[in-house]
């Protein structure tokens, strides 16, 4: 069944959805463009877009009708198929909410959520052809590490390594950057998502990074936390418990498993080692067109991991003032258990 028709299949009668979120509308049609319109009733799809890509949208999206947008056309295709209720996404905005109460006297517009709720439902699972992407981006990710790290030395700032990260998977064939790098040494590795600036790097210091790829939109994500030369004790006894968290993390990872147990699995261990307090996101997240999605791997998630998810597994310490360790995998969720797609060394790599 296509995705579709089963966002349709949830419709109410008289319901119809409009899907503008370009990462939705790209699912949804495969169609990659900054603007249209998907109209979804119980027994029509309509994507409507304006002249800069009608050309290109018929000759490709084979899924759906295709149509430019003219004035009155939402409004004749409503009135056409009895929409009297119209799902928007969560992320309308109130200005085209506005808009659209304009342009559609005599319809009800709900962002209920109910539309975002089955919008996730299907993104979550990742077809093989998606997974395939991820992966792929997460190949180029680990090749501009293995390329970086030998090059990371005394004296090069957080923005020079994190600019050597950004060309490397640039030159190996990302499309873009899955986020802006993070790359935060010494003291500022206490901050999960330090922005790199001008701190030259000094013998014994952690430095954390956290990159990734985009592949035909398809997101990869990773940290890795390396020493510069010996580190301190007490930073090796962080960076063991974080490695002793992720890797317990990883072992119930399985389908039927709850996200949330994932979570625990991490955080009980970095508990029971004294650093409870020091580790205060979630353990992971889904990862696919957008970098972070669902499902949440976190105390507060109430979703069970299922074959075909793609989800990040990323606990940390971050210690004020002293240093900061975070170990993320990215790992696709199978029928018996999962396979990490982060083929990295783990232990402690002394640069
Ligand atoms: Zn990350
Ligand atoms: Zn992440």
């Amino acid at each position: 069944m296509s995705n579709i028709k089963r966002i349709q299949n949830n419709l109410p009668l008289r319901c119809a959805a409009l899907i503008e979120c370009p990462r939705n509308r790209r699912y949804l049609t495969g169609f990659v463009s900054s603007y249209g319109s998907l109209l979804l009733t119980r027994d029509t799809a309509v994507l409507l877009t304006d002249s800069r890509y009608i050309e290109a949208a018929q000759a490709a999206v084979a899924c759906c009708a295709v149509e430019e947008i003219k004035a009155g056309r939402l409004r004749n295709l409503c009135k056409s198929h009895g929409v009297k209720k119209l799902w928007l996404e969560g992320s309308a905005t109130m200005e085209r909410v506005q808009q659209l109460r304009t342009a559609l006297p005599g319809v009800y517009l709900s962002s209920n959520r109910a539309l975002d709720v089955h919008m996730n439902q299907l993104r979550m699972i990742k077809h093989d052809d998606e997974a395939q992407k991820i992966t792929a981006a997460q190949r180029i990710a680990e090749a501009a590490f293995a390329q970086v790290l030998p090059t990371i030395t005394v004296g090069m700032t957080e923005r020079d390594v994190a600019l050597a990260l950004d060309f490397a998977m640039l030159r190996g064939g990302a499309e873009r950057l899955s986020f802006d790098t993070i790359v935060a040494a010494g003291v500022n590795g206490s901050k999960p998502h330090a922005v790199p600036g001008d701190y030259a790097l000094r013998r014994g210091d952690l430095i954390t990074m956290d990159f990734g790829a985009v592949v035909e939109g398809y997101h990869s994500d990773m940290t890795r936390t390396v020493a510069l030369g010996e580190p301190s004790a007490q930073a090796r006894e962080i960076y063991d418990v974080v490695l002793a968290a992720q890797e317990a993390a990883l072992a119930v990872i399985a389908p039927g498993v709850a996200c949330k147990d994932v979570d625990a699995a991490a955080r009980d261990m970095i508990k029971a080692a004294g650093y409870g307090e020091h580790f205060r996101h979630g353990t992971g997240h889904g990862v696919g067109l957008a970098v972070h999605e669902e499902p949440r791997l976190s105390e507060k998630s109430r979703e069970v991991l299922r074959p075909g998810m793609v989800v990040t597994v990323e606990p940390g310490v971050y210690l004020p003032g002293v240093c900061g360790v975070r170990i993320e995998d990215l790992v696709v969720v199978t029928d018996t258990g999962y396979v990490n797609l982060t083929a990295c060394e783990k232990e402690l790599m002394v640069v």
